[in-house]
């Protein structure tokens, strides 16, 4: 009888060690692999995707959807004369769900990183210096040393989220997205704290499944980057989906376990007392996984918030190591993270490229959705920069009338002097697949012309694009503006 035995590897090495198997990660490894590079790919999950797909992006959007077809239907049965029967809610198959559609996405991953041979392996990555990384774990396939050496490698680490400590108090109450995205139940009443992103996201998806949200947010106003205009309607619409229970100007200054919640102090402007939740979902950013993977052992610098510095072309302070996505700063998003890693890539080629975006699209995926790209009013103020705004209310828009949802707007902002389109911001449902458009038309450096001689499709949303620049110009034919 023979017998098979299988030899671990003393030692390893790669052209390309991506550290990190996230949209920036694996998208990275995938076209360096493409263009020929031998790479491996390290990543601690068992499953491909990062934060994107495993605890974010994806199963958000998943929950979203659930939460916008109950929202729909409710609002035939009021505004419609549809009625329907409440909905039978199955927690159980919901989760199932979600999870399916992160299965099929991870396991396709897995797939793409086989066929293009990316060595992928599970392990935690610890650098020891500018070229060794360390492996931790126990995938039968690391080598028998547990170390790696590259050429080059990609910090693609991500971000986990913020949890201060007045909040750590070790009760399952209080989670963060990634126990929120769990669904473990639907509690009677859940406190959103920080009215951000994901507060708001999340805070919808509870809130439509039958928890009685709260948001509390530091600030005056919520989603703080975005302008004060597109966040009016989303705001109206939210008070109505928590009864009110928006506090601005206000901040939680303890949280304690008691026998059946967690009671929340408040302290501010619109609330200032104590009350208690089934549970609390802290939502109040993320910071960049930078620590204890052993960056002090190589020349990487970090900035005041543990940012990872590089510069235009990805490259950071040492010249083995590049960074991409979360980990290389802000906005922390997905399609600049992936869109990092090419330049990351091309750069390792030996190609000249640099990062160097007019437009990040954001895109917030409530409902109404709110969307932006390129230049916002704020910050045009804040930059004192002469611009034009041209608003389309969605009240003019056949499609907005046909479905319901006229609370909507289209605003472009634009150079006076060039009539070049250097903004644009969108609030109403859809919103998010809308932007795309303007995102080119900054990119290409139209003008407001080029938008108003390109025939859109009537009735739809994405008419109120064209609209908008035809405000500009006096010539919107749906609402009266003065020509200029
Ligand atoms: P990540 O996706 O965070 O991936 C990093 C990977 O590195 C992880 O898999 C991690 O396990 C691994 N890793 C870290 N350290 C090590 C180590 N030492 N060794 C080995 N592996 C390691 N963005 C959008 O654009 N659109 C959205 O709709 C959206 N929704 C979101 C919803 C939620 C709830 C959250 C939390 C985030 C959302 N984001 C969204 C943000 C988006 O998830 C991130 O911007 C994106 O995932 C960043 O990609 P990345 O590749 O930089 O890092
Ligand atoms: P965020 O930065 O979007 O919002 C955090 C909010 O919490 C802010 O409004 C802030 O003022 C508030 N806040 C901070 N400390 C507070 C406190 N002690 N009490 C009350 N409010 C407080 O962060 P997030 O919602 O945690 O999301 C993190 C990041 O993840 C986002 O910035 C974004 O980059 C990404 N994300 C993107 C999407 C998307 O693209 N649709 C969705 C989710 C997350």
């Amino acid at each position: 009888m023979r017998r098979v035995v299988a030899f671990r590897k003393i030692s390893m090495h790669t052209d390309l060690l991506v550290l990190g198997g996230g949209p920036g990660g694996y998208s990275a490894a995938f076209l360096a692999a493409d263009a020929g590079i031998d790479v491996t790919l390290v990543e601690s999950e068992l499953r491909l995707g990062g934060t994107c797909l495993l605890q974010g992006c994806i199963p958000s959007k998943a929950l979203l959807h659930v939460a916008r077809v109950i929202s729909e239907v409710e609002e035939l049965s009021s505004d419609w004369g549809l009625e329907y029967p409440a909905p039978n809610i199955e927690l159980d198959k919901i989760r199932q769900r979600k999870e399916q559609v992160i299965t099929n996405l991870s396991g396709g991953l897995k797939q793409l990183a086989k066929r293009r041979k990316v060595k992928v392996i599970t392990a935690r990555g610890v650098f020891e210096n500018s070229t060794t990384m360390q492996l931790q774990g126990d995938d039968a396939s690391l080598p028998e040393s547990r170390k790696i050496t590259f050429d080059h490698c990609i910090l693609a680490t991500g971000s986990v989220p913020a949890m201060p400590s007045a909040f750590e108090i070790g009760s399952d109450r209080v989670m963060d997205s990634t126990g929120a995205l769990q669904l473990t139940d639907i509690p009677e009443s859940l406190l959103v704290v920080g009215g951000g992103y994901i507060g708001l996201e999340m805070g919808t998806v509870y809130a439509n499944l039958g928890s009685k949200v709260s948001v509390v947010e530091l600030l005056d106003g919520l989603l703080p980057g975005a302008d004060r205009d597109l966040v009016k309607p989303l705001h109206r619409r939210l008070s109505k989906l928590c009864g009110d229970r928006i506090f601005l100007n206000t901040k939680v200054s303890s949280l304690v376990e008691v026998a059946e919640g967690i009671e929340v102090t408040f302290e501010g402007a619109e609330k200032s007392d104590v009350d208690r939740f089934d549970r609390v979902l802290v939502a109040v950013g993320r910071r960049p996984a930078s620590n204890g993977i052993g960056l002090e052992n190589t020349a990487v610098q970090l900035d005041e918030r543990g940012f990872v510095i590089c510069q235009r072309n990805q490259q950071t302070a040492d010249s083995h190591l590049f960074a991409i996505g979360d980990v290389a700063g802000e906005p922390m998003l997905a399609h600049k993270a992936t869109h990092e890693a090419k330049v990351a890539v091309e750069v390792i080629l030996g190609k000249t490229a640099e990062f160097d975006k007019l437009a990040i699209p954001a895109v917030v995926f409530t409902d109404p959705e709110i969307a932006w790209a390129g230049l916002t009013e704020d910050q045009a103020k804040a930059e004192q920069r002469s611009v034009e705004v041209a608003i389309y209310p969605w009240a003019a828009s056949g499609r907005a009338q046909a479905i319901g949802r006229t609370e909507g707007l289209t605003k472009w902002l634009i150079d006076p002097e060039t009539q070049r389109l250097l903004g644009c911001g969108m609030v109403g449902p859809g919103a998010g697949e809308l932007i795309g458009e303007a995102v080119l038309a900054i990119e290409m450096g139209c003008e407001v012309r080029d938008l108003t001689e390109s025939i859109h499709p009537h009735p739809t949303l994405s008419e109120t694009l064209m609209n908008a620049g035809e405000v500009f110009f006096g010539t919107a034919t749906e609402i009266y503006k003065p020509k200029r």
